[in-house]
């Protein structure tokens, strides 16, 4: 856990608040180097992720071979993507098929 959380602290941010129409909020960074901002900011995201509300809604993918994670926007959502899901249906399909030819 220590190496995520330094790579974290390789680019330390401050919040700044802008204010025209409604209000702004953005990170200042202080690093110019364009490697450790952009892997800063993605273990950032990480960690606001896994700490968060919807670290509930990670799911594995319920196609056997597929080995992605998804965010579900649904119950009863258990594909990471259509293709999965097609795969799954065509996969019944084809079971169900083989059962009735008594193979
Ligand atoms: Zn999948």
């Amino acid at each position: 856990m220590s190496v995520v959380n330094n790579m974290a602290a390789l680019d330390p941010v401050a919040p700044q608040l802008s204010w025209s129409d409604t209000p702004f909020a953005s990170l200042r960074s202080v690093r110019t180097d364009a490697r450790a901002r952009l892997l800063a900011g993605y273990i950032r995201s990480a960690i606001d992720f896994l700490s968060g509300p919807d670290r509930d809604k990670l799911t594995a993918c319920a196609v056997p071979r597929c080995v992605r994670y998804f965010v579900k926007v649904h119950g009863r959502q258990e594909f990471c993507r259509p293709s999965c899901g097609n795969w799954a249906q065509a996969a019944r399909f084809y079971h169900r098929h083989r059962a009735d030819s008594g193979r």
